[in-house]
């Protein structure tokens, strides 16, 4: 195993413990308190990050209110708004496999994918610079008497809090950042405890790409202390979340009490259904990155297989053997495929969830044990002989783990389908192109494959149907989330 040597940037990057990013300054954390950065791939500590107190919070909020009432983003001039956020892609671009190594490090993710997030990532924000001088209200003839001059203003929202999870850390900071830059937010980030390094650099980076002072601060910590602080504090006008569906129903509590906007990007259980015309050399490979990509750590990840019974055990053989194939390595291993689940916890979830299945009377078809005997990774794993009343079918296992059922009838695979409180994704194979847009529009959900199992990219809104989410992030929804609509009636 060759792992790949680190860029003298990154090295430099984590031999300093992180500070907090408010009003422009880097600052240690109230309490001096540091919560460690731990590599998943070995368990070993690489760095620590701040663990941010309420004061920083307060701090980081008044940073963000002073930049947005008086500070120059709000009013500048969009074209020069738009250049100043191509400039930030452009660092980024400048400095992407330094990026690519920290989320690889922090993450665990293979740096192949890594590089791929950086793309994604840096793909965002350009696309939103290119928005930014864009967005504009209409004029409007009106049914009231009289003569009258009628057109709204899009106005940025306010300070917005934008929290995000560990999956994809750069990527979904960039999905937040991208719009509420463009209307002329100003921002609090705060990125996921596990996986905070890759959004401290982007703080560096647009700084030096010459972001107003105030604009973007970072605030690192835990859920519970300094995202809860955030989503109460009576100084966020907007709170833009992606995380699991639990934490989701607190913010959305949260926002309700203040009257927040909000948006909220959650979990996800999808369905994948293989009829039995799919055409198999296409769909069991695509089925099985589909669920081990990332190591399973994917919120539209088809993590539910219902297989026509004419073609179940070839599907489940097949899909068996490409994760097999797949080298489980260290992400720094310019060959793995698969690299460690994000932490110990995580590590824990996944494998009692497995337990579960098996006290359930599901059977491990493949897979199911640690891999490795350092770091936290886990066998690509197959469940079968499962029904929809199991913990395993219902659950986000959020890991390398499909479930697996077989079905008779189109009828029977959509009711299948259809039976989950998420609503993220779901796909179909099938080479009836009718039968694959019926079912299309049946299953209920926002993200829909027809003989594919994965698709993203920042002009396409992504969101969940049902408890997955509100909201759509991405294209121009995405951008109307961080926009206030003011209506002016005028007289002539
Ligand atoms: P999580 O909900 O535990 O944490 C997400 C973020 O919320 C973290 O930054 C965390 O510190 C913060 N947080 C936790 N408790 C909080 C609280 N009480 N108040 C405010 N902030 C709080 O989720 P996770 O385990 O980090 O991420 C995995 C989840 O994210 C999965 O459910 C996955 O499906 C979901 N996800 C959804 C999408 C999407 O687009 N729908 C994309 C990626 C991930």
């Amino acid at each position: 195993m060759a792992l790949i040597n680190l860029a003298p940037e990154t090295q430099s990057f984590i031999a300093k413990d992180k500070k907090l990013l408010i009003g422009s300054q880097w600052q240690d954390a109230g309490s001096a308190a540091l919560i460690d950065v731990i590599n998943p791939a070995d368990g070993q500590r690489i760095s620590g990050i701040g663990d941010a107190s309420n004061a920083d919070v307060e701090k980081a909020v008044a940073a963000a209110r002073q930049a947005f009432e008086s500070g120059p983003w709000p009013e500048m001039k969009p074209g020069e708004r738009s250049r100043l956020i191509y400039q930030i892609a452009d660092k980024m671009e400048a400095h992407a496999e330094e990026l690519a190594q920290l989320e690889t490090l922090d993450n665990g993710k293979p740096i192949n994918f890594a590089r791929g997030d950086v793309f994604a990532s840096i793909g965002a924000i350009r696309y939103y610079a290119g928005w930014a001088d864009k967005i504009h209200g209409s004029t409007h003839n009106i049914n009231m008497p009289g003569d009258h001059h009628v057109y709204t203003i899009k106005e940025p929202v306010g300070v917005v809090a934008l929290i995000v999870p560990w999956n994809y850390p750069l990527v979904m900071a960039a999905m937040k950042l991208g719009p509420a830059l463009a209307a002329g937010c100003t921002a609090i980030l705060k990125p996921a405890e596990d996986t905070s390094l890759s959004a401290l650099r982007l703080g560096e980076l647009m700084l030096e790409a010459g972001l107003p002072e105030g604009v973007l601060n970072i605030v690192t910590g835990y859920g519970h202390t300094v995202g809860s602080a955030l989503i109460n504090h009576p100084g966020i006008d907007k709170i833009a979340f992606t995380g699991s569906t639990a934490t989701g129903k607190v913010i959305a509590h949260a926002a309700a009490e203040g009257l927040k906007k909000v948006s909220l990007e959650l979990g996800g259980k999808s369905p994948n259904i293989i009829m039995a015309d799919a055409d198999l050399e296409k769909a069991i490979p695509a089925s099985a990155m589909g669920i081990f990509f990332n190591s399973g750590q994917t919120c539209t990840a088809p993590s539910r297989l219902y297989v026509h019974e004419d073609v179940k055990d070839e599907v489940i053989k097949g899909i068996a053997e490409v994760g097999k194939s797949m080298k489980i390595a260290p992400g720094l291993d310019e060959e793995s495929m698969m690299g460690p689940l994000v932490s110990a916890k995580q590590f824990e979830r996944v494998t009692s969830y497995i337990e579960a299945g098996q006290k359930e009377g599901a059977e491990i078809a493949a897979g199911g044990v640690r891999h490795g005997e350092e770091g936290y990774f886990l066998e690509p794993t197959i469940i079968d002989q499962t029904n929809n009343e199991m913990t395993v079918v219902k659950e986000e296992i959020f890991g390398p783990v499909l479930v697996t059922q077989s079905f008779k009838t189109e009828e029977e695979a959509l009711a299948l389908a259809n039976d989950t409180e998420y609503g993220l994704a779901g796909a179909v194979w099938t080479q009836d192109i009718s039968t694959g847009h019926r079912m299309a529009r049946k299953i209920k959900a926002g993200i829909l494959g027809i003989n594919t199992a994965m698709g993203a990219d920042w002009d396409v809104p992504l969101g969940g149907y049902k408890q997955s989410g509100i909201g759509r992030e991405n294209g121009r929804e995405g951008l109307e989330l961080y926009l206030n609509t003011k209506s002016v009636f005028t007289t002539l």
